[in-house]
């Protein structure tokens, strides 16, 4: 389980970011006050989900892996066809 924020402030583009408290870097984490709780959840869209219901417009953090998984980290192409 991991403990999850939403910032309280929205970025420019009107959307409030969700971080992973453990994960995310100090630099990137909103500051004290500037995020709120949404509790321990075991997947991102859990906490993505829990803040859409307090804010219109939410997004993951690229930072701490609740945004879009980075495709540098997928090898399927490299799988061997099997059929
Ligand atoms: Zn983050």
């Amino acid at each position: 389980m991991a403990s999850y924020f939403v910032a309280t402030h929205a970025h420019a583009d009107g959307t409030h970011a969700v971080h992973d408290r453990g994960r995310c870097p100090p630099g990137t984490f909103p500051a004290r006050g500037g995020a709120e709780y949404l509790g321990e959840f075991l997947e991102a869209g859990q906490a993505l989900a829990v803040a859409r219901l307090r804010y219109p417009g939410v997004r993951g953090c690229a930072c701490c892996g609740t945004g879009e998984p980075a495709p540098a980290g997928r090898r399927d192409h490299l799988a061997p066809q099997r059929g």
